[in-house]
């Protein structure tokens, strides 16, 4: 028997103290905090990582702080498009989803695509299909609709139509991640997102991207990203992490540095992302002002932070 690990992220980018009020900060930590517990209740009962990073992935896609399900961003257009995915490190099957808007959870639409049928990325109606007859709930426009994203998604247009958009794409983005190791030493990620703030209708981020934005494979690591999601696709961050740790003998916390700080950090890829490996080692590196992120362990309390 493995000791369990479970570590979520709710996104990074411009997070300063002086952005937050007291009360946002609260909020962000009791989230965290929930999403962790819903995993850690799981793993502790000795359930899968996988059924443990969808149900705190679940918790953060209802949870509008976070963009992702509830309260995710808006396109240029003023829709909702979602980004989902799913990995399992014990026999590498994945599964996503694109450009979606219906599902409560995109993450478990993600999941039925892997577990429902051949193929590991579905789009349009078909995977609204997937998602109905799995039996998912679906929700309306009202349901995913904040006010504050609608005031971002406004903002963003303004500057953009004023031309001064800032050139800093930490300010417009956000996710939500779990990845965990269960008692058994298998490995699961999961990621979920409304993608960039102003982004292009179709826009594909990292998100779903296997290998980019999620990756878990029980001889090395999970992975679950955050940030400029075109940069990390062409890393492919999430497998780097990974491929170092394979051919080059790294260990979790050295492959993930070097992809962070050098890989992205050195080429506009702001962002950050949360790993574990299979002895339940877990890292979580950003290169921008902070990530909500958390952790909990077999041994250890649950750790949930913010800043640097
Ligand atoms: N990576 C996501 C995307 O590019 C956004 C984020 O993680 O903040 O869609």
């Amino acid at each position: 028997m493995s000791k369990f690990s479970l570590a979520v992220h709710g996104g990074a980018g411009t997070i300063l103290p002086k952005n937050l009020t007291p009360a946002l900060e609260a909020g962000y930590h009791a989230g965290l905090r929930r999403a962790l517990e819903v995993g850690q209740e799981i793993l502790a009962k000795g359930g899968s990582a996988m059924d443990a990073v969808t149900a705190s992935v679940c918790a953060l896609e209802d949870e509008p702080l976070f963009n992702s399900g509830r309260g995710a961003v808006f396109t240029t257009e003023g829709v909702q498009e979602m980004d989902a995915s799913v990995m399992d490190g014990r026999n590498r099957m994945a599964g996503a989803v694109s450009g979606i808007f219906g599902p409560r959870n995109p993450i478990r639409a993600a999941r039925a695509v892997m577990e429902n049928t051949d193929h590991v990325m579905l789009i349009g109606p078909n995977a609204l299909k997937v998602a109905r007859d799995a039996g998912l709930p679906f929700e309306d426009a009202a349901y995913f609709f904040t006010q504050e994203r609608w005031d971002a998604l406004q903002s963003t247009m303004k500057m953009r139509a004023e031309g001064i958009e800032d050139n800093d794409p930490a300010r417009r983005h956000g996710t939500v991640g779990a990845v965990a190791c269960d008692v058994n030493g298998n490995l699961a990620a999961a990621t979920s997102t409304g993608g960039m703030t102003a982004k292009a209708p179709g826009r594909v981020g990292d998100t779903p991207i296997i290998g980019a934005g999620t990756y878990a494979d029980n001889a090395t690591c999970a992975v679950s990203c955050t940030g400029h999601g075109e940069v990390f696709i062409r890393y492919t961050a999430a497998a780097e992490i990974a491929a170092r740790m394979r051919h080059a003998g790294q260990s979790l916390e050295d492959a993930a540095r070097h992809v962070v700080m050098e890989d992205l950090g050195k080429n506009d890829g702001s962002g950050g992302l949360i790993a574990v490996d299979a002895k339940g080692n877990i890292t979580l590196p950003f290169n921008c002002d902070g990530m909500y992120r958390g952790s909990v362990t077999q041994d250890g309390d649950f750790e949930t932070l913010i800043y640097r």
